[in-house]
């Protein structure tokens, strides 16, 4: 008999479909709801199984974890369909979408007072490290919790930090997304420069980054086909985290910097270069694309 927790896994898309399928293949009975049917079916393929809706899979669980795409998703999901009533007290919830630190807040609140712990748990690492096992998990909750949550949350994660209390994940998330908005911008920007004067996009690149201009951009992720085989602008901006979700997680840092009086002049500005982008079609395209922008202005 398995005597592995049951987990009940909620939103099975780019993110939540390989980190559930790590779980069924750690041995754990993983019971799974999204409300596209294919999501589910991907799941089952692996020897996952099918829930008809979230709350009968949560029911059944010593563990449910969320990777659903926006605060609204997650407020919706357990607070205005109360999917905590369906939950029994004592269970864990790893709450592992990017929203905002006060809906994190929110459900935190509602469950402990059910007698529920609860986690903000959102992650760093993308699609493959979802997929290769190895996201890092930014943590916001009680210690105690979080210990009691690392078995599972290691077999889909190689890095853990515990960033504080409730809500404190996302607030660190949402810090470093708007970092890499703006240096990812920065870095494209260099190289739009560059090469607008005579440069070799790729010599330019290797001068930077061992200069101090050098960022994770640059060493990752670079934003101009070709220079690195295996980024999406070697691709045509397929695939990676999309303009979207970018503009999503820079609008929440916007939220939080005015209920704290934070100056971000440059956050400020890379959602407003995000915004135009995404209205011109990219989307859906990987965020690194801004550099196609900067190439048409
Ligand atoms: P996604 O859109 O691919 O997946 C979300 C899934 O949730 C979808 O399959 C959708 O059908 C499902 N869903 C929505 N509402 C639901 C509900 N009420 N019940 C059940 N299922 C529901 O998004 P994703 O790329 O997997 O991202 C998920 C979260 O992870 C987002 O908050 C995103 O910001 C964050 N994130 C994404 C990446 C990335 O590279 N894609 C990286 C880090 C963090």
């Amino acid at each position: 008999m398995n005597t592995l927790p049951r987990i009940a896994f909620i939103g099975l898309g780019h993110m939540g479909g390989p980190m559930a399928a790590n779980l069924v293949r750690a041995g754990y009975p993983v019971s799974g709801f999204d409300l596209t049917a294919d999501a589910v079916a991907a799941l089952v393929s692996l020897g996952g199984s099918a829930a008809p809706d979230a709350a009968s899979a949560a029911t059944q669980a010593d563990i449910v974890i969320s990777m659903l795409p926006a605060s609204q998703h997650v407020a919706g999901l357990y607070l205005e369909q109360d999917l905590l009533a369906a939950i029994r007290p004592g269970t864990l919830v790893l709450e592992c979408s990017t929203i905002a630190p006060e809906t994190a807040r929110k459900v935190h609140a509602a469950a402990s007072a059910r007698g529920i712990m609860m986690l903000d748990a959102p992650v760093s690492g993308g699609t493959a490290g979802a997929a290769a096992g190895t996201l890092t998990f930014i943590i916001g909750g009680e210690a105690a919790v979080l210990e009691r949550a690392r078995p599972v949350l290691e077999k889909m994660g190689k890095n853990l930090f515990h960033a504080g209390p409730a809500g404190s994940g996302q607030v660190a998330k949402i810090c470093n997304n708007m970092l890499l908005a703006i240096h990812m911008i920065g870095t494209a920007e260099a190289l739009n420069l560059g090469v607008s004067n005579g440069l070799d996009p790729k010599v330019l690149s290797d001068i930077m980054r061992v200069s101090s201009g050098g960022n994770w951009s640059l060493e990752k992720y670079n934003p101009w086909p070709g220079v690195m085989e295996s980024t999406p602008a070697s691709r045509e901006y397929e695939g990676g985290f999309g303009v979207d979700l970018m503009l999503k997680d820079l609008g929440l840092a916007m939220e939080a910097a005015l209920q704290s009086r934070s100056a971000t002049p440059l956050g400020a500005l890379a959602r407003n270069l995000y915004a135009i982008h995404s209205s011109q079609g990219a989307g859906q395209l990987d965020f690194s694309s801004i550099q196609q922008w900067l190439k048409r202005h």
